[in-house]
């Protein structure tokens, strides 16, 4: 075999499908180290040595394990979120690194509806006490007629606009490198849409820029009585700040699928009734999983074999690094 390739992904090395064939088939040596929880720095570090490829889950993909990474060429992300992997110091060290864009994009959207509705409905909360003998009715909102406010208008953020305007809400959509129309969808400035939403759902990358972007300042500026759901990263909220708000009723609930620390041991979270938590299933379906897999697949042997391939997302880098040296 020509190729050494490492696949941490659990869904990736757990499901059957042509994905794996395809690899062995196209010589590639494939070991497969299904993760329960994503691989921090120095467990990867210790697993990375003599690999020419790597498709990786949310494991930490720091500036140290690239230093261990001594054959690697190609850096397979399984999802669409690259804030875990080291780009630019990727890139000097010549690694390509690539994602799945657009292969889970329904099932986050999908997953992001059902909280909205389990939100509006305390649907856990009830359907946990009717299992305890408790036939407690609890009041719950319609969406229909109130407001929804997307931070983060790419691909999921576009399909949740979609499902809910559906729903005769009304949607606001901010985002800073959005241009164009989208129907029965008003593009409008972050604050203007903290203000005035009903429900904010987060859509947008972590990046430096919106790290914390739902900040204690923020959760002040919403609409008492109003929601938040983030299935995109946990960075993009201060999690101290949202328990304050949950706790002292300003917000009415949230829903999170993806915190800072996963899994979230000990997170105080955890223990409101007006927090629903999901350990982190935004891409989880069998459809996303096999799209992932055969896009990362694919990603990885174009780039291990010299071809052409459209989702590498630090060809810039890459290029500067080039002309440094
Ligand atoms: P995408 O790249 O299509 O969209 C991300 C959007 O964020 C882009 O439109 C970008 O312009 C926007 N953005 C960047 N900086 C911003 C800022 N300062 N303020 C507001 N918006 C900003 O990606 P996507 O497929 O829609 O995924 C969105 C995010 O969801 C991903 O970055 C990923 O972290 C997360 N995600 C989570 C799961 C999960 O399992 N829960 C699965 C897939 C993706």
């Amino acid at each position: 075999m020509k190729f050494r390739v490492l696949a941490t992904a659990r869904s990736f090395c757990n499901t059957p499908g042509p994905h794996l064939s395809y690899l062995r088939d196209n010589d590639c040596q494939l070991d497969l180290r299904a993760q329960a929880q994503p691989l921090s720095a120095t467990q990867l570090s210790q697993l990375i040595p003599g690999y020419d490829g790597v498709i990786l889950g949310l494991d930490d993909c720091n500036s140290s394990v690239l230093k261990q990474a001594d054959k690697l060429k190609v850096i397979s992300r399984y999802g669409v979120g690259v804030d875990k992997v080291d780009l630019a110091v990727a890139a000097s060290r010549g690694i390509v690194v690539t994602n799945t864009p657009g292969t889970n994009t329904i099932a986050v959207a999908e997953l992001t509806v059902a909280l909205i509705y389990a939100l509006a409905r305390n649907i856990p909360q009830v359907a946990n006490a009717a299992r305890s003998g408790s036939w407690q009715r609890e009041l719950g909102w319609e969406l229909f007629g109130k407001t929804l406010g997307l931070i983060g208008f790419g691909a999921i953020g576009q399909e949740v606009a979609l499902r809910l305007a559906a729903s005769g809400m009304t949607v606001l959509a901010y985002d800073p490198y959005f241009q164009g129309e989208v129907n029965g969808v008003q593009i409008s400035a972050l604050q203007a849409l903290i203000k005035s939403a009903n429900i904010i759902s987060l859509h947008a990358a972590l990046t430096p820029d919106t790290h914390k972007l739902i900040s204690r300042e923020r959760l002040a500026q919403m609409k008492d009585g109003s929601y938040l759901i983030n299935t995109a990263r946990g960075g993009l909220v201060d999690e101290e700040a949202l328990f304050d708000a949950l706790k002292s009723g300003k917000l009415a609930g949230a829903a999170m699928d993806a915190f800072v620390q996963e899994p979230p041991i000990d997170n105080p979270l955890l223990r409101l009734d007006n927090f629903i938590a999901t350990p982190h299933i935004g891409a989880t379906t069998r459809e996303a999983v096999a799209r992932m897999s055969l896009l990362a697949a694919h990603n990885l042997l174009d780039v291990l074999t010299g071809k052409a391939n459209p989702h590498i997302v630090n060809q810039a880098l890459l290029n500067a690094a080039k002309e440094k040296s």
